[in-house]
């Protein structure tokens, strides 16, 4: 049984607690691993150690920054199949979505921000005959990352590493339920040598750690990602702080495929949009709009490929779907299920649990499920799922479709599949939603600013986006 350690001012040590939570293989339904159940206590300590490293950090020039960051990058890059093979472990994912999305991204994501710093300028603003202004971008401080269980270490960096990048000391805690990639990435800033006290990662529930953070008033700035509802509570207790806030929230996103689309691939492309990892992906487009001339042509292509997707144990290479991440998670997603037929739905393929033989027979297995018959205002078209459930809903014109897509309270992200230039952009205009993909999905340039509108979140994430979020801009003036 490995047991997971906090990695507080340079050190893996044990709670103050002395508890653990378990920690399930959610591909075999049992615990392999213990987790600190952390409280108060272990963030003050964490705080502690970043407050006590920050005048380091901070001032160190940001080459030498960058380069601890390129050297844990490199790290992780060096032991990819071992990293992916705990992601999957710990998440349920298919070994190989973790090999080619999660951990490479994870790598990309300090690479990126490592380099971004030393790219970063700050702007100037002259006035005519008088004076010149310019901005100083000066790092926080302390500043708090809480991420979620979906895509663990892919999200975890990609917080973390602008953060730390641009020169603040992070306190950082990632889900309860996936903390395996987070525990070996502090082994490997254990093992590079970062500065103790830089980063500290303090593993346990919510309800105590994350809570911790948000309360503390040392903790300037909080950047992160889960559910809608978990903002709100971040938010009303930062907020009266003062703090910097950066949320990233959940999302019901639309795709939108029209009769002049390029089928083939709208089709494929629509298979990894709705059940890649097993749908929870916040960016999974979960409500499908299709044209009516190509309804039943859509609908027939789409369940005929996707009852043939194979849902199996995590390193089966064959496998498209892996486990949901806990039992808890796989019981909510049915209950949408059961909530879809109560509001008059139709189960087109799936809607049941899957039971894999042998030392798998107690995973949280799901078959991919497609829905059709529902309104578009029900609340199984309404509420964020995040599983692998997707309905089907037909439209007969823009204003119609617009209308669907923008009426809920997210705002995430959203598809638009058309061959048409001018509807593609008059769409991209109109439709509620911080990403639009036309003619493509997840395609991500980091460079870009990432996040969502309405409920899905406040602020943005990503490239200079995440360096202005993490810094604080000082405005100079020198009269001539
Ligand atoms: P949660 O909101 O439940 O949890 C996210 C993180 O917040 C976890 O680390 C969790 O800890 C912690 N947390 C829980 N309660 C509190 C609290 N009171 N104070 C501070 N921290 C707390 O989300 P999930 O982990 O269930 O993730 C799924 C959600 O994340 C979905 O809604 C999804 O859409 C959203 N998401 C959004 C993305 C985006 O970019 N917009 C990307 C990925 C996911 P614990 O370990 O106890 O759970």
């Amino acid at each position: 049984m490995i047991t997971i350690k906090n990695y507080i001012n340079g050190e893996m040590i044990a709670p103050k607690s002395g508890k653990y939570l378990d920690n399930y293989d959610p591909s075999r339904g049992k615990v392999y691993a213990q987790i600190p159940d952390s409280d108060k206590s272990d963030i003050d300590a964490a705080v502690a150690g970043a407050e006590a490293a920050f005048p380091i950090w901070s001032k160190m020039p940001k080459q030498e920054r960058s380069d601890f960051m390129i050297k844990i990058a490199n790290r992780i890059q060096d032991r990819l199949a071992e990293f992916a093979a705990a992601e999957s472990l710990d998440n349920g994912k298919p070994v190989s979505l973790a090999s080619h999305v999660d951990i490479p991204r994870a790598v990309s994501n300090l690479k990126f921000f490592a380099t971004a710093i030393l790219h970063y300028a700050s702007e100037s603003h002259a006035m005519e005959g008088m004076g010149v202004n310019y901005t100083l971008r000066k790092p926080i401080g302390v500043v708090g990352c809480i991420s979620p269980w979906n895509l663990p270490l892919y999200l975890f960096t990609w917080k973390i590493a602008p953060a730390l990048a641009a020169g603040n000391c992070v306190v950082a805690k990632p889900s309860e339920i996936t903390p395996m990639t987070a525990f070996m990435l502090s082994e490997v800033c254990a093992e590079v040598g970062l500065p103790k006290g830089v980063f500290n990662i303090v593993h346990g529930l919510g309800q105590k750690v994350g809570d911790a953070i948000s309360r503390d008033p040392k903790i300037k700035a909080i950047s992160f990602t889960g559910g809608t509802a978990t903002g709100a509570t971040i938010a009303k207790i930062a907020a009266p702080m003062f703090k910097k806030l950066s949320l990233e929230l959940g999302g019901k996103n639309p795709n939108i495929i029209f009769a002049d689309c390029d089928f083939d691939k709208a089709l494929s492309t629509t298979i990894r949009s709705s059940f890649a990892n097993q749908g929870q992906i916040c960016l999974c487009g979960s409500r499908i709009f299709i044209e009516r001339p190509i309804y039943e042509k859509f609908k027939k292509a789409f369940i005929e490929k996707v009852s043939k997707s194979k849902v199996s144990y995590p390193s089966d290479p064959e496998a498209k779907l892996g486990a949901l991440v806990s039992k808890s998670h796989l019981e909510k997603v049915l209950s949408y299920v059961d909530l879809a037929k109560e509001e008059g739905g139709d189960v087109l393929t799936g809607g049941e649990q899957v039971f894999l033989e042998g030392e798998y027979s107690k995973g949280y297995y799901m078959r991919p499920t497609i829905i059709e018959g529902l309104a578009y205002d029900c609340r199984t078209n309404q509420e964020e799922i995040f599983g692998p459930v997707v309905t089907l809903t037909p439209f007969d014109s823009e204003e119609e479709v617009l209308m669907m897509a923008n009426s809920t309270q997210y705002g995430l992200s959203s598809t638009i599949w058309t061959e048409n230039l001018r509807r593609a952009h008059r769409m991209a205009e109109e439709i509620e939603a911080g990403i639009v993909w036309i003619n493509s999905w997840l395609v991500r340039d980091l460079r870009t600013p990432f996040g969502g509108v309405k409920n899905s979140g406040v602020g943005r994430e990503g490239g200079f986006e995440a360096l202005h979020f993490f810094t604080e801009p000082k405005n100079v003036y020198i009269q001539h």
